[in-house]
């Protein structure tokens, strides 16, 4: 629309902005709040990050992320009017058709109509996602999964999530709950997995919760997941067997996800991939011996591209990617 897209520049006002059409990305997540003005091309024009302060008056946290979106636009140079629209990201589980969001991170958020107040609060339309989904079709638009049909994104933090997408388009599932890949069952009779319930979830030998969890009950004082990788890097026969353990189970996560979609890249986000090669190298080594079909052995699997801005990115991606659907 790019009649809609001049008109919006000029009421921007800002030089270099012809053709631009931005949007106010808003990343609500376990740890931190953030929210950035990102245009078409995926350029970063304000980002303002703060902690999630999870335990406040809902009503507050609500106003406290509202504003941080505000603070995000000014920062810009831009004013309210100048937005495309707004897209929010967030942990779920959510109803994205409803707008309703419950994250498992903010227990006094629970069936909050996130959408209809932050249109209220923005006055302008406003887009949810799951925090991955969200993620994904961030690095899928303008991060490590540009040009690609079909791709999958992990992250790899206190917990695991993930984002698929399927033909070029995001797949959300019937209320917008679908790529929960981090609930993928590596073991059956396993761990039991802190964000389900379950047992032998890939988060539940993944995250850097569980790895730093696993090396402790080793008796290894670690800090961290890249601690334990640095640990068996170094030759340490405990941390070895840990970090072992966790590349098979990402390894057999990751291989049923290749077996299932057959996507051209798998991007792998979130700290512990910051293990780098101690990660990447084996998990590699095993999915291409092990996928079951030729395009399966051939996919690559590649660090995520877009860093800690990763979640504004996203949550601008979404409102980008829904608007290029509706004239599809
Ligand atoms: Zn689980």
């Amino acid at each position: 629309m790019p009649a809609a897209g001049a008109a919006l520049a000029v009421a921007a006002g800002g030089p270099g902005t012809a053709g631009v059409r931005a949007v106010l990305g808003l990343d609500v997540g376990g740890t931190k709040i953030a929210a950035g003005v990102v245009d078409r091309s995926g350029d970063v024009r304000s980002f303002v990050v703060e902690p999630t302060r999870a335990g406040g008056a809902r009503g507050e946290d609500l106003e406290r992320l509202f504003e941080l979106g505000r603070r995000a636009v000014a920062e810009a140079g831009l004013a309210l009017d100048g937005l495309a629209g707004v897209g929010i990201g967030c942990g779920g589980p959510l109803d994205a058709t409803r707008g309703v969001v419950s994250p498992a991170h903010l227990p006094e958020w629970r069936e909050v109509p996130l959408v209809a107040l932050a249109e209220k609060a923005y006055k302008k339309p406003v887009e949810l996602d799951n925090d991955a989904t969200a993620a994904a079709a961030g690095e899928h638009r303008v991060g490590a999964g540009v040009g690609t049909s079909d791709m999958v994104y992990l992250t790899i933090s206190t917990g695991v999530g993930g984002g698929v997408v399927v033909g070029g388009r995001l797949h959300r599932g019937a209320t917008g709950n679908a790529g929960e890949l981090g609930h993928i069952t590596v073991d059956w009779r396993g761990r039991e997995c802190r964000g389900c319930g379950r047992r032998g979830c890939l988060e539940a030998y993944a995250s850097g919760t569980s790895i730093v969890e696993r090396a402790r009950e080793a008796d290894l004082e670690v800090a961290s997941a890249t601690d334990v990788a640095a640990a068996a890097g170094r030759g340490d026969a405990t941390a070895r067997a840990v970090w072992d353990e966790t590349v098979e189970a990402l390894a057999a996560g990751v291989t049923s996800i290749v077996n299932a979609f057959e996507p051209e890249v798998v991007v792998l986000g979130g700290g512990v991939t910051r293990a780098g090669e101690h990660l990447f190298a084996p998990v590699f080594e095993r999915v291409h011996a092990e996928a079951m079909t030729e395009a399966g052995r051939a996919v690559r699997i590649v660090p995520a591209a877009l860093g800690e801005r990763v979640g504004v990115v996203g949550a601008a991606a979404i409102v980008f990617e829904r608007e290029a659907a509706a004239h599809a």
